[in-house]
Formats: C-alpha cells, sequence, structure tokens
C-alpha cells in the first residue's frame, strides 16, 4: 500500500470504527471518520480521501447511493466492509462501482491487500498497451491472441471476450451479472449456466490445478476474481 494515505472510514459501528482507525494509523496513514452518508459526503468534498471504506449499512440511508454519488465525481478505491449476509447488497455495490469488498469480520491483514490492489489497479488502467501479461499468461488484445507459457492457446471468440475482459479487470471482483453484461451483451445477465460453462472451459485452458484455482477465482455468490500476483 502506498504510505501516508488518508483513509475515510465510513462506518457507524464504533467498534469496527475503532478497529479500522488504529490499524491504519498503525501503518502510517492518516483516518478520516464518518458515521453517516452525510458527514461521508461533507469529508469526502472538503478534505479528498484516498480510499474509502465503506460500510453499506448506514443510519441515514443506503451505502450504494454514496457510491453512485462518489463515482460520479471521484477515481478513488472504494473498498465495501460488510457482514457476509449482505450478498445482495455486496452484489449491487459492486455494480454501482465498489472496487471490492470484505465481509465482517475480516483480518486486517485482508483488508490490507485488498485496498493494495485496488490502488494498483487504479494505476494499471492508466496504461494504454494492448498486451497484458499475468504470470506465464499473456493476451494481446489488438492481435485477439493469447499465449501460456509462451505456447499460442486456441480460444473461442467468447472464450476469447470472457478473458479479455478478466484480464483488464483484474485483481478485481466482477459480479456474475456485470460479466454476463460486458460480455454478453444486455438481457444476458440472468444467464448464469452460460457463464458457469465458459468459466470451466477457460479454467482447463489456463489453470495449472482445477481445483484449485490460481488465477479465476471464484468469489462464493457473487462471481470471480481474475488474481494476477506480478502483472506487467
Ligand atoms: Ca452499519
Amino acid at each position: 500500500m502506498k504510505p501516508h494515505q488518508l483513509i475515510l472510514i465510513v462506518e457507524d459501528d464504533e467498534a469496527i470504527s475503532r478497529l479500522l482507525q488504529l490499524a491504519f494509523t498503525q501503518q502510517g496513514h492518516r483516518t478520516l471518520l464518518a458515521k453517516n452518508k452525510q458527514s461521508a459526503l461533507r469529508e469526502i468534498q472538503t478534505r479528498s480521501p484516498d480510499i474509502i471504506l465503506l460500510d453499506l449499512g448506514l443510519p441515514d440511508g443506503d451505502g450504494k447511493e454514496l457510491i453512485r454519488t462518489i463515482r460520479s465525481q471521484l477515481r478513488i478505491p472504494i473498498i465495501i466492509v460488510s457482514a457476509r449476509s449482505d450478498e445482495e447488497e455486496i452484489i449491487s455495490a459492486l455494480d454501482e462501482g465498489a472496487d471490492d469488498y470484505v465481509t465482517k469480520p475480516f483480518s486486517t491483514n485482508e483488508l490490507f491487500a485488498r485496498v493494495r490492489s485496488a490502488q494498483r489497479r487504479f494505476l494499471v488502467h492508466n496504461t494504454s498497451s494492448s498486451i497484458i501479461t499475468c504470470d506465464v499468461l499473456q493476451i494481446d488484445i489488438e492481435q485477439f491472441t493469447f499465449t501460456k507459457e509462451s505456447l499460442p492457446i486456441k480460444l473461442t471468440p467468447t472464450e476469447f471476450n470472457l478473458l479479455k475482459f478478466l484480464m483488464l479487470n483484474r485483481n478485481q471482483v466482477l459480479t456474475h451479472s456485470k460479466i454476463l453484461k460486458e460480455v454478453w451483451g444486455i438481457g444476458y445477465q440472468h444467464e448464469m449456466q452460460y457463464l458457469r460453462t465458459y468459466i470451466n472451459a477457460l479454467r482447463k485452458k489456463i489453470e495449472p490445478n482445477l481445483t484449485s484455482p490460481t488465477y479465476i477465482q471464484t468469489e462464493l455468490g457473487i462471481g470471480y476474481r481474475f488474481v494476477c500476483n506480478n502483472p506487467n
């Protein structure tokens, strides 16, 4: 994680916000605290934080509306901190433009890792190369080619488009409906079976171990994440 960041913690549960504050200040960051939507908006407008940690259940409204407002103004990482039982809420928050999520109870190491990867993504997206490399995998978006350990792998057009979308949005949680909408088009958001079939086909072609995927990881009940540890 980049040093000396200003972290906005939007959370009405004091025990959790104190834990988060402590964890981030110990790492040398500064924190701002907002207990509701209104004060979160005020902090965002006056202090311009670098990262937002957002609880979805706030006393004065829905965290999702806040995401929409933030996204219309700023490009900064938004990480959802939520209860696991709020699966539906997490999905809509990700679809509104949140970057990632952790569920309570979470480890601070897990949270730091999420923040790091969200920050990295905001940097990576500024590059304009048509080639994306993750470990031994390489996709060339313009040439429509894909290689594994420098050997060409044959992909169907749909497999290619799916892999392209996953790799372009690497290290990011992508909900089922978001992938379906982007790869298959509007109207396909609920065709879960299509997605499952193509994810399985892709895994067979790219994963070293099918029972424990390295690249295309399942986010249970939510979607998938393409894990790329050494992107370039
Ligand atoms: Ca809450």
